[in-house]
Formats: C-alpha cells, structure tokens, sequence
C-alpha cells in the first residue's frame, strides 16, 4: 500500500470502520515502519479519546458512521483530518 492510500485510511483505522483488508493493507504499511502514518494514528487516537469524553458510550448513529466515511473518502489534510473528528462530535451532540 502507498503511503498516500495509507493516509486516507487512517481515520477509519481509529474509528474502527475499515474493511477487514483495508485494515491489513495499512497494518503492513505501518510494519513496514512509517513514522509518518504511525505519528498520525497517534494523534488522532487521542484525538478520538478527547471526543468519546464529549459523547455517550454508544454504537455510532447512522449519521455519524456516514459523517466517517465521508471523512475517510475525502482528502484531508491532517488539519482537516482533526476537523473532521471535531465535526462528529457536534454532529453527534445533535
Ligand atoms: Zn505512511
């Protein structure tokens, strides 16, 4: 996998919404040892950790795997990438 196909998987590697070879593709890319990819699943993993203070433990909304996927398909910069984890938590807080 290309480091660039790599970085449009890595918000979906976080929030858990990758296929199942979508997932091994990027863990390979990841042994392969790009410290990019892995200092950016790092971030947003805590990230993620400040969001899930925000929202109620719960199975994601329809909506809000929608808004995921949508982020995941999108080409974002790492900056938008944060925005867009900012976006759900609104989204979700309705
Ligand atoms: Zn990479």
């Amino acid at each position: 996998m290309k480091h660039e196909e790599a970085q449009d998987l890595l918000v979906g590697y976080v929030a858990g919404t990758l296929e199942a070879d979508e997932r091994e593709g990027l863990q390979n890319h990841l042994r392969a040892g790009c410290d990019v990819c892995e200092t950016t699943i790092r971030e947003l993993s805590e990230l993620a950790a400040d969001i899930s203070l925000c929202v109620p433990q719960q199975t994601p909304s329809p909506q809000v795997k929608e808004g995921i996927m949508a982020a995941v398909t999108r080409p974002c910069s790492k900056r938008g990438l944060e925005g867009c984890f900012r976006m759900f938590c609104l989204l979700d807080k309705g």
